[in-house]
């Protein structure tokens, strides 16, 4: 078959499951077998074969993992690969409802709220609705009451099912959660605007109730290819179904023992569930080309519990053990982390070949400390993104508000930053842009009719923005004739404030729709991305690092309260933390460090041996360090 050379740097596993021809499969593998590396030559193969860039689906976890396959595909087919329909979920879902909005109550320019702004209309919402019943205290915040709602939406349980799994104690004020709920919903309809959530539910029921639709969108996609597998919830699955259920041909890769995400509703059984229907091939890989064979022996032993059980054999060469590093406290943690980082790279490894993982975002706070004392630049994937920083998402409220001016959220934000307008103000501005028929935000000014300087001001920087047919335009105006100057009077590293603004418009530049540009801002990964530097250190959670790997990783705080969890062990949710530990000892390549420090952040409660995952750790598969600093 000297046609399918482009499948020899596959093994005889990997290219039994890209050439399944037709059909359902699903490829179970664990960790650096190459399963994100078959969909990719899946991808490959098909446009080899004659199938149409425009009758691909293809779902990942992040926009970025799709955009590098896309791009692997482009340089080997040399086609032109932009009608493929490529990203996450939310990706997906969003195509979907722009075009069929009317469908399920929207207008097509519906904005999207992220996780602040949909936090901050459900405070808006949960203060209105308390104080109607003339409730305070001892009530969930609305920090509560966002994960109520979002993991009943993620699950498609009710509300009630939702409180008992994340807050049982609020069960008796069920019916006053619910009206929270409601009022919120209608909230979010009459403002045209909607949930990281409701993309997903939506779509759902879009293509559940209309059957035309289903079959026109379905019968686009002759092919559908999904990474990632194991962490999808039911919507992303029946999804799934839907979309293939006309050509009946899709692909899924996971690995079980890697569901994380059972917080956002990701259920592991979505692999069985897949599996059950009739006709499904199953595949397994069992090498590992990721990591050294002493990495790869310490990670048989570390497989999760309850995860279905898996050997890996390793092609790569022994190389070093992984190291189980104990230090005194946090402090020196970071310090450790620090000279080895030093070391590594005067060794020769490029800083962006090395990553330090851990559970929680707050534990890498000493760490960050320690390495701007050494001028070691670094980049963090979790954490606060580019889009989440108040100054980026003032610019991006006049530009959400030109594209969907019943949005209140945004109105508020816009408000409040000129002098002498309050909340109180704010939000009556925002409650009559919200039921005003005008569809223009200098219009709705004009009819508000308010004699304030401030409104007049507003109305002006509209109709400049307006006048500029290019969204870096639109910035570049904004910026010059009011916001500079707002974050030189507000902020003092203004500066620093500034050059994200620029490089906001640099983005910009490249976009033609306001719609794609504050979508893409939203609900995709890799603008965020782009806006960090490349070569250098990289700090995440273990969350965020799924399906990434390093020449070197770090694991911090391998303590009982740290990782695993304090909640965790509290609600005694251990499976899922040592998936969680098994996905962070899993990205390593050359070497692994985990480190433990003797500070118990959690000193009230007696922890069980069984929750120290540094105990468990077979002492001979690794190197113990004691690092006194
Ligand atoms: P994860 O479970 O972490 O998502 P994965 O199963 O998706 O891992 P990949 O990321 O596809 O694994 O592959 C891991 C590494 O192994 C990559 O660097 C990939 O290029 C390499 N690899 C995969 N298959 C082969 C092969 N047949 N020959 C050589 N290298 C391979
Ligand atoms: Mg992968």
């Amino acid at each position: 078959m000297e046609q399918l050379t482009y499948l020899n740097d596959l093994d005889e596993e990997q290219k039994r499951a890209v050439l399944e021809s037709t059909g359902r499969s699903i490829v179970i593998a664990g960790p650096g077998s190459g399963k994100t590396k078959v969909i990719t030559y899946k991808l490959l193969h098909l446009l080899k074969t004659g199938v149409k860039p425009s009758q691909i689906l293809l779902v990942t976890f992040t926009r970025a993992a799709a955009n590098e396959m896309i791009e692997r595909a482009r340089m080997l087919t040399g086609t032109d690969l932009d009608e493929i329909t490529a990203g996450t979920f939310h990706h997906v879902c969003n195509l979907l409802l722009r075009k069929y909005a009317p469908k399920v109550g929207l207008l097509p320019n519906f904005t999207i709220l992220d996780e602040e702004d949909s936090a901050s209309l459900i405070k808006h919402v949960r203060t209105n609705v308390l104080e109607r019943h003339g409730l305070k205290k001892s009530f969930p915040t609305h920090n509560v009451l966002q994960k109520i709602f979002s993991y009943s939406a993620n699950t498609m349980t009710s509300l009630k099912e939702a409180i008992l799994k994340i807050e049982p104690k609020f069960a008796q004020h069920e019916s006053i959660i619910e009206e929270i709920y409601r009022e919120y919903s209608l909230e979010k309809r009459s403002q045209n605007c909607v949930d990281y959530d409701d993309l997903l539910t939506f779509a759902v029921q879009l293509l559940e109730s209309d059957h035309n639709v289903l079959m026109k969108e379905a019968s686009k996609y002759v092919w559908v290819l999904v990474d990632e597998f194991q962490d999808t919830n039911i919507l992303q699955l029946k999804l799934i179904e839907m979309l293939s259920s006309v050509h009946g041909n899709v692909m899924v890769v996971a690995d079980d023992a890697q569901s994380i995400y059972s917080f956002r509703g990701a259920r592991f059984e979505n692999v069985s569930d897949f599996m059950k229907v009739k006709g499904t091939k199953l595949f397994k890989i069992q090498t590992n080309y990721r990591s050294s064979e002493s990495i790869v022996k310490f990670i048989n032993v570390m497989i999760p519990g309850k995860a279905v059980p898996k050997v890996l054999k390793s092609v790569k060469p022994n190389g070093v053990k992984p190291k189980l590093v104990y230090v005194s406290d946090p402090q020196q943690e970071a310090v450790f982390v620090t000279r080895e980082v030093l070391k590594l790279i005067e060794f020769g490894f490029e800083p962006s070949q090395i990553a330090v993982l851990y559970r929680s975002h707050s534990h890498s706070l000493d760490l960050q400390i320690e390495l701007a004392k050494h001028r070691i630049d670094f980049r963090i994937l979790s954490g606060l993104k580019f889009t989440e920083t108040a100054h980026v998402k003032d610019v991006l409220a006049f530009l959400r508000i030109l594209q969907n001016p019943k949005e209140k959220i945004s109105w508020i934000r816009i408000a409040k930053l000129f002098p002498g307008i309050g909340t109180k103000t704010a939000s009556k501005l925002a409650d009559f842009a919200a039921v005003c028929p005008e569809t223009d935000p200098v219009k709705i000014l004009e009819k508000l009719g308010e004699g304030k300087e401030a409104i007049w001001q507003m109305k002006e920087l509209f109709e400049l923005m307006q006048r500029q047919s290019r969204i870096d335009a639109m910035i570049s105006v904004l910026n010059e004739r009011f916001y500079s100057d707002y974050l030189l009077n507000n902020y003092p590293d203004h500066f620093e404030r500034q050059q994200d603004i620029n490089r906001l418009m640099e983005i910009a530049s490249r976009y033609s729709s306001l719609e794609r540009f504050l979508t893409d801002l939203t609900v995709s990964s890799d603008v965020n991305d782009e806006t960090k530097p490349k070569n250098v250190l990289t700090l995440t959670t273990v969350h965020q690092a799924k399906g990434l790997e390093w020449d070197v990783v770090f694991v911090l705080s391998v303590n009982p309260g740290d990782f695993p969890s304090y909640y965790a062990i509290v609600d005694n949710n251990i499976d899922e933390e040592e998936r969680i530990f098994y996905v962070a000892i899993t990205r390593a390549k050359q070497h692994l460090y985990i480190i433990k420090h003797g500070v118990n952040r959690y000193s009230s409660i007696y922890w069980l041996r069984s929750v120290d995952f540094a105990q468990r750790i077979p002492k001979k598969l690794v190197e113990e360090i004691y690092f006194e600093g």
